[in-house]
């Protein structure tokens, strides 16, 4: 089944106010020329993760400046697809293995179904967007069925994927005319599209419910309702409960920076949304154990019966926090780390793929290689209420410059030129 996504146009001006002049005229520019042409964004999952939440943006902002864009997501026929694009995931991340001939069926059948569904609905585009490995093969699937310029949009870490994996993915590029990465460094050497690979890092948006600015009374009252102690110091990591964000590690930190502040409290916030994490429950169990019933450790992870919605729960700790985590030890590129950032706070992130980009060591944010590093930066930021204040007055002034939505739209644009040039 493939639906499309229906959303309320955004005002564009408010978005454009924030950019300096010259990025603005250049985005109005870039949106004139797509005036006649529609666009269409495939990704796997309506809520939870990075993409829904860039696309659930970025689609409304597209309308809003004159180009008609539609969003559509996949349900594949067998749940057990989610499982397998997981692996998948994790593999491209770095995991070793190999997926086995059944695991493999499961991929490409249901892609096959929801390249069938594609045709018979009609769905139609100038230019279409399939984001991640989950879309990869309706490229190919889909070659002869549809016109167009194709894009790929991948938002994983590769640079140490699994070898096995790529060399079966790999010439599945080829039916792309333009393949988009997070980073330079994550372009894959040999991949086969047209035009070569563009480089888009992604973006949050300023004005989302989790993002804008959020009274701290507020914040301090949803905290509170959340089972935490508003008179104590606070440390939160905004993450889905997954190996990759190191939730045991945020832990040992925690730890380490407690020894010198022993009324720190410490929430891991991943409410499970993502239809396409199935392996959220396991980490969370085994991230319960590390937290030893420490009643200083909140773990949320259950959707339901909470005091405020997920995107004002994101705000509100990001907002009532001290300092914030973000340890992961593979990021494409950390979304949780521009929206803590835009928050104005100190961000520790783990020193590992895009947060090294989003975050300048000492200056915007804080780049560590372990545990102990994270523990002490976030002692040392405890003690510093003037050094919280700068660091994240420089967190929020680089996101405004570099990751706000609007900047992402126009690589897009601009990454849809360069392929429908290629495509000529
Ligand atoms: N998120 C959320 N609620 C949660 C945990 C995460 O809304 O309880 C959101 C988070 O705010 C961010 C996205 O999920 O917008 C995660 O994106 P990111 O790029 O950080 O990681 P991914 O999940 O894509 O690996």
């Amino acid at each position: 089944m493939i639906d499309i996504i229906e959303y309320p146009t955004a005002d564009a001006e408010i978005y454009l106010d924030l950019l300096p002049l010259e990025t603005a005229q250049q985005l109005a520019v870039n949106a004139g020329q797509f005036k006649t042409d529609s666009v269409l964004h495939i990704n796997s999952t309506a809520y939870g993760g990075g993409v829904a939440e860039i696309l659930h943006s970025l689609v409304p902002l597209s309308n809003a400046l004159g180009i008609k864009t539609q969003r559509a997501v996949i349900t594949p026929k067998n749940p057990r697809f989610f499982d397998v694009t997981k692996r998948i995931h994790n593999m491209l991340q770095g995991a070793e293995g190999e997926l086995s001939d059944e695991e493999l069926d499961i991929y490409f059948e249901c892609l096959d179904g929801i390249a069938d569904d594609v045709r018979e609905n009609g769905l139609s585009a100038d230019v279409w967007f399939f984001h991640d490995p989950q879309l990869l093969p309706l490229g190919r699937l889909l070659d002869r069925g549809i016109a167009g310029t194709k894009l790929w949009v991948v938002h994983i870490d590769l640079t140490s994927p699994n070898r096995w994996l790529m060399d079966r993915l790999m010439p599945l590029t080829e039916a792309y005319d333009l393949m988009v990465c997070s980073l330079d460094d994550y372009a894959p050497a040999g991949a086969p599209c047209d035009a070569g690979i563009f480089i888009a890092p992604p973006a949050i948006d300023p004005f989302a419910p989790k993002n804008r600015e959020m009274p701290r009374h507020k914040a301090a009252d949803i905290a509170r309702a959340l089972g935490i102690d508003v008179s104590r110091p606070l440390v939160t990591q905004v993450s889905r409960f997954d190996v990759w964000k190191d939730p045991w590690g945020v832990i040992d930190a925690y730890r380490q920076a407690k020894k010198s502040h022993p009324g720190l409290q410490l929430a891991l916030l991943g409410l499970s949304q993502a239809n396409d994490d199935p392996e959220g429950e396991q980490v969370l169990r085994s991230v319960s154990e590390h937290a030893d019933s420490d009643p200083d450790i909140h773990l949320y992870f259950s959707p339901y019966n909470l005091p405020a919605t997920n995107d004002e729960i994101v705000n509100a700790l990001q907002t009532h926090s001290q300092v914030l985590v973000q340890k992961s030890t593979r990021e494409g590129f950390g979304l949780t780390v521009s929206e803590g950032m835009w928050k104005g706070k100190p961000l520790i992130g783990g020193n590992v793929g895009g947060i090294r980009l989003q975050i300048v060591d000492g200056e915007s944010g804080y780049l560590v290689d372990n545990a102990r590093q994270a523990g002490e930066r976030i002692a040392e930021l405890l003690v510093d209420e003037e050094l919280r204040a700068e660091i994240g007055r420089n967190a929020r002034d680089r996101v405004r410059r570099k990751f706000l939505m609007p900047r992402l739209l126009n690589d897009y644009l601009r990454a849809a030129q360069l392929a429908r040039s290629a495509a000529r």
